[in-house]
C-alpha cells in the first residue's frame, strides 16, 4: 500500500464518515479557491444538520470500543499518522500554500509543528494517570481514574488549516474520544487531507469524522452538535464573538469547552533592550503567514529615548521582505486569505493615517500582484484612538505606539478585552520579574518572538478563551475525572 502521495492524491472534496468518504445529504457543493490568483481548485461537499448527525452517529458507535483499547494502541495509531504526516510533508505543505497562501517554506513549517502535537500526545496517551486517595476511614478505599469525556465536536480557524486541527484531534485521540470536526470554508481540502492519512494509519471507522461547510451551511450543521446531548466537548479555536456564541448555545447540554480564541497582543521595547534582537523578534512573531495568526503582535509600544531609532530599524527590515505567491521560492509573505481580509487591513490602516500616524514603510495594496496583496507596513505615531489598537488587523501592519515609562506600558498593554500572548524585550533582570507578573496573557515571550511548541501550554486569559493545547496540560481538556469509593473492605 502506497504511504508517499502526491498532493493532487491527497485532495479529497466529500466529508469523510464513519471511515468513508461521502458527498453531502443535499448533493450540495461549495467551492475552494485559491487565495494567490481567485481561482477554482475544486468543489468541496457542504455539509449541513444531516451531515453533521450522520458523523454523530459513527462516533457514538465508535467510542466504547475507542475508549476501551488500550493507550499503546491508541499511541500506536497516533505514531503511524504521525510517520505517515512527516512522510508526506511535501505534498501537505504544497496544498497548505494551494488554499491557504502562506509561502511553501512556511506550509512545510506548519506540517512540522502540527506533526509535532501528533508525537507528543501519542506519548501522552500511555501516561493517563490515576490517583489513590490516602486513606480516610477503615474499610474504605477511595481513588480518583481520569476517563475521556466523550464525543468532541473539533472547529477550527483557516489560517492553520492543518496545526490547528492537529492539535485538536491528536489529544482527543489520545484520551480515548471520539471525534466529529469541521474545518473552516476557505481551508478544508488540508484537514480532509490529514483526515485520509489518520485512516491509510489505521484510526477505526467512526472514531475520526469529518465534514466541510460553507460559512452559511456551518451555523446550522454546527448547530446540531452543540444541541446533540451526546456530544460532550466542543474544542474551538477562531474568533471571540463565534466563541461566545458557542458557549451560549451548548450551555443547553452543559458541554466542556476549550476555546482558543482571538487575540490583540502587544509587544513591548524598553530603552534598556537589544534593540536588534527586538527588531528580530518583531519581525519572526508579527509577520509568520503575513501577519495572520492569533498570537502576532498587533500592537507594538516604544520607549520614546529609543523611539525613532527603532521605527528605523525596523522599518528597514520590513520594506525588504519580500511578498509573492507562494509558489514563488522566495516568497516571505503571501496573499491574504480574502477579500474580507484585506478590506479590514486597508481600513485599519486609512483610518490611523486619517488619525495621524506616519507611513514608515507600506501602506498600500499591491495590486499588481492580484487582489488579495498588501505591502508589509509599518506606521509610526500610533494612538490608542485608532481602529488597530483595539481590533485584530490580522495582517502585516506593525503599528508603533509611545511610551514614557513601565507602568504607563503595562496599563496600556493589558488596555483591551483580549489576553492570548504578549511580548516584551528588556535586560533587566528586575524589570523582567516585574513585567511578567503584571502581563494579562496566558502567554509571555520575554526577549523570544517564537513561542510555539508542542511541549508548552498554548492558551488564553479574559476574552481570548480558556483551555490549553500542548504540553503536559492538554490532555486534561479532554478527560474528565471519575471519583471511585469501594467500602466493605476490612
Ligand atoms: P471564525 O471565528 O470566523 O471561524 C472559525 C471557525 O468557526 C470556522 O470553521 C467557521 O466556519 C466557524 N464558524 C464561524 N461562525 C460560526 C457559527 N455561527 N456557527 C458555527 N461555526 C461557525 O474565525 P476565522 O476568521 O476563521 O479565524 C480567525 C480568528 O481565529 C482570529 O480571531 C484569530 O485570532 C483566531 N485564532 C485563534 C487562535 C488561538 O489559538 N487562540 C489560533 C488561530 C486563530
Amino acid at each position: 500500500m502506497a504511504t508517499k502521495f502526491d498532493m493532487s492524491d491527497l485532495i479529497r472534496n466529500d466529508h469523510f464518515i464513519d471511515g468513508k468518504w461521502v458527498a453531502s445529504a443535499s448533493g450540495k457543493r461549495f467551492d475552494v479557491t485559491n487565495p494567490a490568483t481567485g481561482e477554482v481548485i475544486t468543489a468541496v461537499a457542504d455539509g449541513n444538520e444531516a451531515d453533521a448527525r450522520a458523523a454523530t452517529d459513527a462516533a457514538a458507535r465508535a467510542f466504547p470500543a475507542w475508549r476501551d483499547a488500550l493507550p499503546k494502541e491508541r499511541a500506536a495509531v497516533l505514531h503511524r499518522w504521525h510517520a505517515l504526516m512527516l512522510e508526506n510533508a511535501d505534498a501537505l505543505g504544497r496544498l497548505i500554500s494551494l488554499e491557504q497562501g502562506k509561502p511553501f517554506a512556511e506550509g512545510r513549517g506548519e506540517v512540522l509543528y502540527g506533526a509535532s502535537y501528533v508525537a507528543w500526545f501519542a506519548d501522552e496517551a500511555t501516561r493517563i494517570y490515576g490517583d489513590l486517595i490516602p486513606q480516610q476511614q477503615r474499610g474504605k478505599r477511595m481513588s480518583a481514574v481520569r476517563e475521556p469525556v466523550g464525543i468532541v465536536a473539533a472547529i477550527t480557524p483557516w489560517n492553520f488549516p492543518l496545526a490547528m486541527i492537529a492539535r485538536k484531534i491528536a489529544p482527543a485521540l489520545a484520551a480515548g474520544c471520539t471525534v466529529v470536526g469541521k474545518p473552516a470554508e476557505d481551508t478544508p481540502l488540508t484537514a480532509l487531507a490529514l483526515v485520509h492519512l489518520a485512516h491509510e494509519a489505521g484510526v477505526p471507522p467512526g472514531v475520526l469524522n469529518l465534514i466541510a461547510a460553507s460559512r452559511e451551511n456551518a451555523v446550522p450543521a454546527v448547530a446540531e452538535w452543540l444541541h446533540d446531548s451526546r456530544v460532550r466537548k466542543i474544542t474551538f479555536t477562531g474568533s471571540t464573538p463565534v466563541g461566545k456564541y458557542l458557549a451560549r448555545e451548548s450551555a443547553d447540554t452543559l458541554k466542556k469547552l476549550s476555546l482558543e480564541l482571538g487575540g490583540n497582543a502587544p509587544f513591548i521595547v524598553f530603552d534598556d533592550a537589544d534593540l536588534a534582537a527586538a527588531v528580530s523578534g518583531l519581525l519572526v512573531s508579527k509577520f509568520r503567514n503575513g501577519g495572520q495568526t492569533c498570537v502576532c503582535p498587533n500592537r507594538v509600544y516604544v520607549q520614546s529615548s529609543v523611539y525613532e531609532k527603532f521605527g528605523d530599524m525596523l522599518a528597514k527590515r520590513v520594506a525588504a521582505l519580500k511578498v509573492a505567491p507562494a509558489t514563488d521560492p522566495s516568497a516571505e509573505i503571501g496573499p491574504m486569505i480574502n477579500a474580507r481580509a484585506i478590506d479590514k487591513i486597508a481600513r485599519h490602516v486609512d483610518d490611523a493615517v486619517s488619525k495621524g500616524a506616519r507611513v514608515l514603510a507600506g501602506g498600500k495594496r499591491l495590486t499588481a500582484l492580484g487582489s488579495n496583496y498588501y505591502a508589509p507596513t509599518v506606521l509610526a505615531d500610533a494612538t490608542s484612538t485608532m481602529q488597530l489598537s483595539c481590533e485584530e488587523t490580522f495582517g502585516p501592519v506593525v503599528p508603533l505606539f509611545r511610551f514614557d515609562d513601565e507602568a504607563q506600558a503595562i496599563r496600556a498593554a493589558n488596555d483591551t478585552p483580549f489576553g492570548l500572548a504578549s511580548y516584551f524585550y528588556s535586560q533587566d533582570i528586575r524589570r523582567i520579574d516585574r513585567v511578567v507578573r503584571r502581563l494579562e496573557a496566558g502567554i509571555v515571550g520575554i526577549n523570544e518572538g517564537a513561542l510555539a511548541s508542542e511541549a508548552a501550554p498554548f492558551g488564553g486569559v479574559k476574552e481570548s478563551g480558556y483551555g490549553r493545547e500542548g504540553s503536559k496540560y492538554g490532555l486534561d481538556d479532554y478527560l474528565s475525572i471519575k471519583y471511585l469509593c469501594q467500602g466493605g473492605l476490612e
